[in-house]
């Protein structure tokens, strides 16, 4: 398969294991690579990887260029399939067209960024300016290599990260994060009455980045709504409260353990009924498999009392969730956003933990501002972890110029230039990097992080030829 020299090194990164957490025989691999070839080459504390290659004649004063891929994938696959992806090596298979591993991941992300670099540093006859590879590691979980880089040997002016993964697309900025979690005291008493448990379920959840803006609708905030309406017309009591647990996806499905008295049980039949219906009618068009339910819950020993239980209403129904912003630079294109991901009360605390996302610092901040006041107001706290800046857009961009240019020598059009609402390792590159000028591309993948992930052959064979070409011009 063309390119030779890229296939070969994505079949010896292939033969090695490489899942997150796993990737010091990769790394030793890459260490070796620099030693045989007259390379230098450095890691960092934590295992970061750099190789530096001089630039070609002619290309010696050139500024350097940091080429980036992750070192990491992430190891999924098929029910029936007996690898150990530990220690086992993945079995690539190929049509001609496509390339894809055997019930496993392919790891073409980022496993093509490496075959790329490693190709280059081994050729004698590409024009390039000086070359400073950055392998990171642990991308796929939570950015972590990135986020403990030694960046003091990087001197690159600019940085091309080549972890997108759709060919034709420049990608020129990314969202920064930070994840919130708050606790809220909540007065409770015991519990009376019976219980049940209304459960909202059935809706299609999503990225809590990139699917902010598709119109998905929140099961915890859903279940709010309900809860209000089950305050109003019965008072009932609510008991706990769960709503999924990974902050960076949409809740779909919710739940809430609510005690009342026996006598008023036909009425909280009619108020979830009457909710399913308007669910159905608002949101028949997204959420086509929306349900609402009662069902058998045994009688807990406390829940929240009145004042309590609307301190619960209150939060759910005023927390924020959903597109903010939009940004005024990129037409359609999300600018802030938050997500409420993760909502338990558990005896007398109500937790609510919240992904914000922005494509600028101030986004953020005001978002951070907005849940302090809101907990505060309601006697709770909350706490910031995992906090990364944003990849804003610049408005000058040489290099940004040079790739667009060498896109319409290639491919005789112009390529799209965008910015994602969701995280990179140049949010964090571009706070330890400062000023440098950084793009990311990359060859089409498809399904990546699924066992049906697979790389066009002809995508990896222009993508390596447009990166030759963008290096040339970097003269
Ligand atoms: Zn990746």
């Amino acid at each position: 398969m063309e390119p030779k020299e890229v296939f070969h090194y994505f079949a010896k990164i292939s033969g090695i294991p490489h899942g997150s957490g796993n990737t010091r025989e990769l790394e030793a691999y890459c260490i070796g690579f620099a030693r045989e070839h007259g390379l230098e080459s450095f890691q960092d504390a934590y295992g970061n990887v750099m190789l530096f290659k001089k630039g070609s004649p002619g290309y010696e004063d050139s500024f350097p260029v940091i080429l980036q891929g992750h070192l990491d994938m992430v190891c999924e696959k098929e029910p029936a399939c007996p690898l150990d992806m530990e220690k086992e090596a993945i079995s690539l298979r190929t049509d001609g067209a496509y390339v894809w591993a055997d019930g496993t991941t392919l790891g073409g992300d980022d496993g093509i960024a490496l075959a790329y670099i490693l190709a280059l540093l081994a050729a004698k006859d590409i024009k390039h300016p000086p070359i400073e590879a950055l392998f990171t590691r642990d991308e796929e979980v939570g950015l972590r290599g990135a986020r403990m880089l030694d960046a003091s040997r990087l001197k690159g002016k600019y940085l091309i990260n080549i972890d997108s993964e759709e060919e034709g697309i420049l990608t020129v900025g990314c969202a920064g994060a930070v994840r919130v979690s708050a606790q809220i005291p909540i007065s409770a008493g015991s519990a009376y009455g019976c219980a049940k448990i209304v459960r909202i379920g059935g809706l299609r959840g999503g990225h809590s980045g990139i699917d902010i803006d598709k119109n998905r609708h929140n099961a915890a905030k859903m279940l709010g709504i309900l809860l209000d309406d089950l305050c109003r017309a019965q008072d009932i009591r609510v008991a706990s409260v769960c709503a999924e647990g990974r902050l960076n996806v949409i809740p779909q499905t919710a739940e809430a353990v609510i005690c009342f008295d026996p006598a008023k049980q036909a009425g909280i039949e009619d108020a979830v009924q009457h909710f399913l219906e308007m669910l159905k009618k608002e949101c028949a068009a997204v959420e086509p498999e929306a349900f609402a339910v009662l069902e058998e819950a045994a009688l807990p020993e406390i829940c929240a009392d009145a004042a309590g239980t609307r301190d619960v209403v209150f939060a759910l129904m005023q927390a924020p969730s959903g597109v903010y912003a939009m940004d005024p630079d990129i037409p359609g294109m999300v600018r802030t956003s938050l997500n409420l991901g993760d909502v338990r009360l558990e005896e007398r605390v109500l937790k609510m933990g919240f992904m914000i996302r922005s494509n600028t610092d101030f986004g953020k901040r005001i978002l951070v501002r907005q849940l302090t006041l809101l907990m505060e107001h309601m006697g709770g706290e909350i706490q910031l972890e995992d906090d990364y800046p944003a990849w804003e857009y610049s408005r000058r961009s040489l290099l940004r110029d040079k790739m667009v240019q060498a896109y319409q020598d290639i491919y005789g059009e112009d390529p799209k230039v965008c910015s994602i609402h969701a995280g990179l390792e140049c949010g964090i590159l571009s706070e330890k990097l400062p000023g440098v000028d950084m793009v990311s591309f990359g060859p089409d993948l498809e399904n990546v992080h699924s066992p049906a992930e697979r790389m066009s052959v002809d995508s990896a064979k222009r993508c390596w030829e447009y990166l030759l070409h963008v290096l040339r011009l970097l003269k």
